[in-house]
């Protein structure tokens, strides 16, 4: 099985992923926005048993709005997360995409959080599906989507 690492700034904490990704998506919600320092967040999420994190890791809690914790996981030394989970998500691992380097990872089918999105921003690709909503809405462990 094909197998793609994740890592920090330093190196230190790797997050190595299994085979493809079943999700990839980007979130434009200001949480994203603090957490990446960026305009909005692209990430990658698998089945927590083909994730495996190695190297030294600080967790840190987040209550979203909704009520679900978020736990990160990032480097004590460089501060990047390679790493969360969020109770929406039962069972899944989201990998931050910028931390595969590669310019190469599949591009992303959801765009969400759209109404928070920065006017200058766009996700291309006409199988892009576009919504407000936050991405724990659109779980298909909760929906029929
Ligand atoms: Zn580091
Ligand atoms: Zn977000």
């Amino acid at each position: 099985m094909d197998k793609r690492t994740a890592t920090c700034r330093c190196g230190q904490l790797q997050a190595i992923c299994e085979g493809e990704p079943v999700r990839v998506s980007v979130c434009h919600c200001l949480d994203c926005q603090k957490r990446t320092g960026s305009a909005f967040a692209a990430q990658a999420r698998w089945p927590e048993a083909q994730v495996t994190v190695t190297g030294r890791a600080k967790t840190w809690e987040r209550v979203a709005d909704s009520g679900r914790r978020a736990r990160y996981q990032l480097c004590p030394d460089c501060g990047s997360t390679v790493a969360y989970a969020n109770e929406g998500w039962p069972g899944l691992i989201a990998v931050p995409l910028g931390a595969f380097a590669d310019p190469g990872f599949p591009a992303p089918k959801f765009s969400v959080y759209e109404h928070r999105k920065h006017p200058w921003v766009a996700v291309l690709g006409e199988d892009v599906d576009h919504s407000s909503t936050p991405s724990i809405a659109r779980n298909p462990v909760h929906t029929t989507r």
